[in-house]
């Protein structure tokens, strides 16, 4: 009998956020059915029905290492999921933080701020938080003496079509670029959102579909020192069209689901301290192998959920999900 190996609690963290009813669901009057009782614990109340029709509520309960509920903020949310990142980054390991969750869920809102409507501020989501403190961090004594520069990219990860018809999954946007303020990578981010739904009909039926992955690297004398990768994944439901009657659809959900199992399990390997990683089951977790090897690595899923009554399957899915990313 093997007893199996302790999860590394110190290098992964799961949490979960809830968003507010937006207005078309309080048009609608769907019923918010998620509690978060108290700082680690999720409840869902979903709606059942009996043979003999009566209604009753199935409580089921799940715990993280933080539950955010409706109210927390981005900044509060940062604090006790990407901050503790920034730090492992400057002592030379290799971090990522990663939103899941169903389209419409919040992982835009919560990694990269507002780029709905015409007012974008992209100042207050966790890419420009952690931009800021990587850059207040810089000016710390123990760390100016290392003189690192500071490099960022941001592109994105979808399976489409290539010219000549074919299938392929596709790496898209800036290059690595030298930034030397928090305002520097603001204008990065800006410019790879624009580039990410540029030429589309609806920007969230694309970002819906691609991880879009922003990193924010630091170098000494050019030499990588270390790696904080943000990625706001694909929604997670796209993982479950592959019975959709249009190829296309049926493709991109066959790869994202691919994807998403091997993020899981390269992160499960992680926490593990296993020799074994399956980065090479996917386009996503090939692009971040990096993260998952290093003896300094350190992984946070921030799982986003809709609290509404008619998303109720999604976010059972997405708990189960963050759920087994830690579980033994
Ligand atoms: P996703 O990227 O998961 O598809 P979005 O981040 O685009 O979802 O969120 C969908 C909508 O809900 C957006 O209009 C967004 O501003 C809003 N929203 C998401 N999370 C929150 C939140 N925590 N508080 C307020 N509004 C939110
Ligand atoms: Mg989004």
């Amino acid at each position: 009998l093997t007893t199996a190996d302790p999860v590394d609690e110190h290098r992964i963290c799961v949490c979960v956020r809830k968003r507010p009813l937006n207005k078309k669901e309080t048009s609608l009057k769907d019923l918010d059915v998620i509690t978060i009782p108290s700082k680690d614990v999720v409840m869902v109340h979903e709606p059942k029905q009996k043979v003999d029709l009566t209604r009753y509520l199935e409580n089921q309960t799940f715990r993280f290492d933080y539950a955010f509920d409706d109210t927390a903020s981005n900044e509060m949310v940062y604090r006790f999921t990407a901050l503790p990142l920034v730090e492992t980054v400057f002592e030379g390991g290799m971090a990522t933080c990663f939103a899941y969750g169903q389209t419409g869920s919040g992982k835009t809102h919560t990694m990269g701020g507002d780029f709905s409507g015409r007012n974008q501020d992209c100042s207050k989501g966790i890419y420009a938080l952690a931009a800021r403190d990587v850059f207040l961090m810089l000016k710390k004594p123990s760390y100016k003496k290392l003189e690192l520069e500071v490099y960022a990219t941001f592109f994105e990860i979808y399976s489409g079509k290539v010219k000549d018809g074919k299938q392929q999954v596709q790496v898209v946007g800036l290059q690595e670029r030298e930034v030397r303020s928090v305002e520097d990578v603001l204008k990065l981010i800006e410019m790879g959102n624009s580039c990410r739904t540029s030429g589309q009909t609806s920007a969230n039926a694309h970002s819906s579909r691609s991880h879009a992955v922003f990193q924010i690297i630091l170098r000494k004398k050019g030499k990588l020192h270390g790696k904080f990768s943000l990625i706001d994944l694909a929604g997670n439901e796209r993982g479950a069209d592959t019975s959709s009657a249009d190829r296309q659809t049926r493709l991109e959900g066959a790869e994202i689901n691919k994807s998403l199992l091997a993020l899981k399990e390269c992160i499960r390997a992680l926490g593990r301290n296993k020799p074994h990683t399956p980065f090479r089951a996917s386009k996503l977790t090939q692009v971040l192998r990096d993260s998952f090897i290093g003896e300094n690595s350190r992984t946070c899923m921030i799982a986003t959920i809709s609290p509404g009554m008619g998303s109720c399957e999604n976010t059972l899915n997405t708990l189960r999900y963050a759920n087994r990313v830690k579980e033994l």
